[in-house]
């Protein structure tokens, strides 16, 4: 484009105008958009604007038409306005309505981090939970928090622990909240707890254990995954876990849990018993009682929804 602007700009310069030119120009004259651009700004424009911007609106023209066409435009994904610059007209590209589109569902995904979950997460949407009457409560209670947490981010809100057996729907619950919220504007982490449990210990090699664990800790809404599905370590549950769980339960900051344990299960059968074989009654009390500050248990029965 820039070529064009220039030889058009040599061949007005040199006042060598052919019919060829003429033609050319008749038609960018005759343009109802530039017409239009012009009688409302004719104020603020200089009076032979039409010959000393006629590279301008030529190139206004000739990419607007090729834009029209589903042709490459001369900035992919732009199209061409007219402006007023010093008196005289120039061509700015605003994004397309297409590209705004897309700019904003980047925006959205990024808004929900995700560690170690499947891609499909991507998809769960609450209008697609299937409300059988099973799982009716659940569905309520998410939408319960959404409106809560939206309308007063800042302020305490219990979120859910999602108790139920393989299958029944819960990390496609909090993958739909969670992409509800990005939708209006909230960030959420979801994170698969017994990968990340992994992930942290090989963090300790590459001293990344500090900002793994701030990612968690920070982050303005956190669902910690089937929690309880792999057994853990004393130093996953208390520095890890626990050190997740405190600063959350002081910052009052949104946390969901989902597990294929109720919460008295994870406490007696899960988080008291080390992979060491200790048996740590007061250790595991202390934790569950951040999560049961934190989240309120809602029990989800029904089929196993998965492909078999
Ligand atoms: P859980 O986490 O309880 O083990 P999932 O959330 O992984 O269960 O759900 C199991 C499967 O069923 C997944 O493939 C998920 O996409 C699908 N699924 C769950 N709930 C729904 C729903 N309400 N509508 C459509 N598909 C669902
Ligand atoms: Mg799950």
């Amino acid at each position: 484009m820039e070529d064009l602007s220039k030889t058009m700009q040599k061949l007005m310069s040199q006042q060598h105008l052919n019919d060829n030119y003429r033609q050319l120009m008749a038609k960018v004259y005759d343009d109802p958009e530039v017409n239009k651009f012009y009688q409302a700004n004719k104020d603020e424009l200089a009076e032979d604007v039409m010959t000393r911007s006629a590279a301008k609106l030529y190139e206004f023209v000739s990419e607007r038409e090729k834009l029209a066409k589903g042709g490459e435009t001369f900035a992919t994904g732009y199209a061409p306005q007219l402006i007023v610059s010093n008196h005289l007209i120039d061509v700015a590209y605003v994004p397309t309505a297409d590209t705004l589109e897309k700019q904003a569902q980047q925006q959205l995904r990024q808004r929900v981090k995700s560690i170690a979950m499947p891609k499909s997460i991507r998809e769960a949407t609450l209008a697609n939970f299937d409300q059988d009457t099973d799982r009716a409560e659940a569905l309520m209670a998410a939408l319960d928090f959404v409106d809560a947490y939206e309308a007063n981010p800042k302020r305490r809100h219990q979120a859910l622990y999602l108790a139920g057996s393989f299958g029944v729907g819960k990390t496609y619950l909090l993958a739909a909240v969670a992409n509800q919220l990005a939708t209006d504007g909230f960030s959420t982490t979801l994170v698969h707890f017994p990968s990340f449990a992994v992930e942290m210990k090989n963090a300790i090699a590459q001293n990344g254990v500090a900002e793994k664990l701030d990612a968690l800790k920070k982050s303005p809404v956190l669902m910690i995954d089937d929690i309880g599905a792999d057994a853990m370590s004393a130093w996953v549950r208390d520095d890890v876990l626990g050190v997740i769980l405190e600063y959350r339960m002081q910052e009052e900051l949104p946390t969901f849990f989902s597990s294929n344990f109720s919460m008295a299960q994870l406490e007696k059968e899960h988080l008291r018993i080390s992979t060491r074989g200790d048996d740590e009654p007061l250790k595991a009390q202390r934790l569950m009682q951040r999560i049961r500050f934190l989240a309120r248990e809602i029990t989800m029965v029904g089929v196993n929804r998965r492909p078999q």
